[in-house]
């Protein structure tokens, strides 16, 4: 793609990298078939190379964001599947990371948009006020239908109904603390807590825990890290998301120059994707540039550590049937395809891999609070695809799909890990059915 920006534009190295990034887009299009939000409401415009475009002339102009561009930049998922289809390796993620910030930086939206906006970004990076949060939200449930009859409140109503009727108490695992291996140890991690997964689900990173414990390898939770700024990063708030990758790689760069550490883990895919991005999101830091270079080339999600363990045969294979969901930050972001379904199988599971896996589950960050009536069609559809696979379970990897793909169905939602735990002698992980109540491997498979 021709691009028509002066010298002093690219003096800018955001825009100078954004530059880049649209003169190797050739308009072929056919990341519009694999777009969710195209293949959801048709239009060119709600479709990546119809997002490129409205940057495009957004930063060649050097104007201001504008209605038009905030309303499809919105809509957009940041799902990634459109950077696997492109067969010319369009950087569309770093692309729309600055759209973001330019709009964050000069449109001013609606008050009521605000207002959510800044109470998601106060809210859900920091755990303890995302559990008292969760508390109050129930007592707001019962105005649900009021607030969804009120176009600018639905995403308030749409984080009511998110809200879970009842919420874990907090998990000791999540505190911050080495777990020593059992036997010679063989390895030392670090894993993230985060935020809200910390709050929503402490199970995951306690099976998480259980796991590599069990096989030798010592996990430290050390002291100062928290939510790896993916949430605020994807509303365009990126201060605060630099402040949040900074905060986090001084709490592992602390572990690596002290213990060591042979990987930095992380159970949720959407944060994964965002700590692996940690060394470019503060290249051009010149005091973090190289330690968030290392923390990024540690970063790995769990599965990928997990395969390298050599697992030993599991001692409970169910060969229950889970369908497993593919994050799109898993599939898409982080390009892990092989590793969840191959651990799965091999703690004796039947794994089964729904229609359609390339497609969204509408959860995206807040973007299922933010975009409720978007989201919701793609849930139902997903839900549909995955049901279809007649699971007894359903497995991902990321807390934000457990949570969307959970509104829609009553089949169990549980994390990977969890199973892969349950199979190599953790307990059975909640709400997952006794396997002789429940769909397993028929002989024929
Ligand atoms: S990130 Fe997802 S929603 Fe956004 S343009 Fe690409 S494919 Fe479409
Ligand atoms: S597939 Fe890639 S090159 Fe083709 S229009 Fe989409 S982003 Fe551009």
């Amino acid at each position: 793609m021709q691009t028509n920006f002066t010298p002093e534009q690219l003096a800018d190295p955001a825009v100078a990298q954004s530059e880049q990034i649209l003169r190797k887009c050739v308009h072929c299009g056919f990341c519009t078939a694999t777009c969710p939000t195209y293949v959801t409401l048709g239009n060119e415009l709600d479709s990546p190379r119809g997002r490129i475009y409205l940057i495009k002339d957004m930063l060649e102009n050097g104007r201001a964001a504008d209605r038009e561009i905030v309303t499809h930049i919105d809509r957009c998922l940041s799902c990634l599947s459109c950077m696997t289809t492109c067969p010319s390796g369009v950087d569309y993620m770093h692309l729309v990371d600055h759209a973001r910030a330019h709009i964050e930086k000069t449109y001013r939206r609606p008050l009521a948009d605000r207002l959510i906006r800044s109470l998601l970004a106060f809210v859900l990076p920091h755990p303890s006020r995302f559990r008292l949060s969760l508390a109050a939200a129930r007592l707001g449930r019962p105005f649900v239908p009021l607030l969804r009859a009120i176009r600018p409140l639905k995403p308030l109503a749409a984080m009511l109904a998110l809200a879970p009727a009842s919420i874990p108490p907090a998990d000791k695992a999540a505190r911050p603390l080495t777990h020593r291996p059992e036997g010679v140890r063989r390895g030392r991690v670090a894993i993230l807590t985060g935020c809200a997964q910390a709050v929503l689900d402490p199970g995951i990173n306690a099976a998480a825990i259980r796991l590599l414990t069990r096989a030798g390898v010592e996990v430290v939770l050390p002291k100062g890290e928290g939510c790896c700024g993916a949430l605020v990063h994807h509303m365009g708030k990126e201060g605060q998301a630099f402040d949040a990758a900074r905060r986090n790689v001084d709490a592992w760069i602390a572990e690596i120059e002290g213990e060591g550490l042979d990987a930095i883990l992380v159970t949720a895919s959407g944060c994964g994707t965002t700590v692996k991005d940690y060394g470019h999101m503060l290249a051009r830091d010149p005091v973090y540039a190289e330690k968030a270079a290392r923390v990024s080339a540690l970063a790995r999600d769990l599965t990928e550590y997990v395969m390298t363990l050599d697992l030993p045969a599991p001692v409970n294979p169910t060969g229950l049937v889970v369908a497993y969901h593919s994050a799109c930050s898993m599939q898409h972001g982080q390009k892990i395809t092989r590793e969840p379904k191959a651990l799965l199988a091999a703690a004796g599971f039947t794994v089964r891999e729904p229609a359609e896996a390339h497609l969204c589950c509408g959860s995206a960050g807040t973007y299922n609070i933010l975009q409720p009536e978007i989201a919701a069609k793609l849930r139902d559809r997903k839900v549909r695809n995955i049901e279809r696979t007649r699971p007894a379970v359903i497995a991902a990897g990321n807390i934000g799909c457990m949570t969307q793909i959970a509104g829609g169905t009553a089949i169990p939602v549980v994390h990977t890990v969890e199973l892969l735990d349950w199979a190599h002698g953790g307990p059975r992980p909640r709400g997952v059915p006794e396997p002789a109540t429940a769909p397993v491997r028929e002989a024929a498979e």
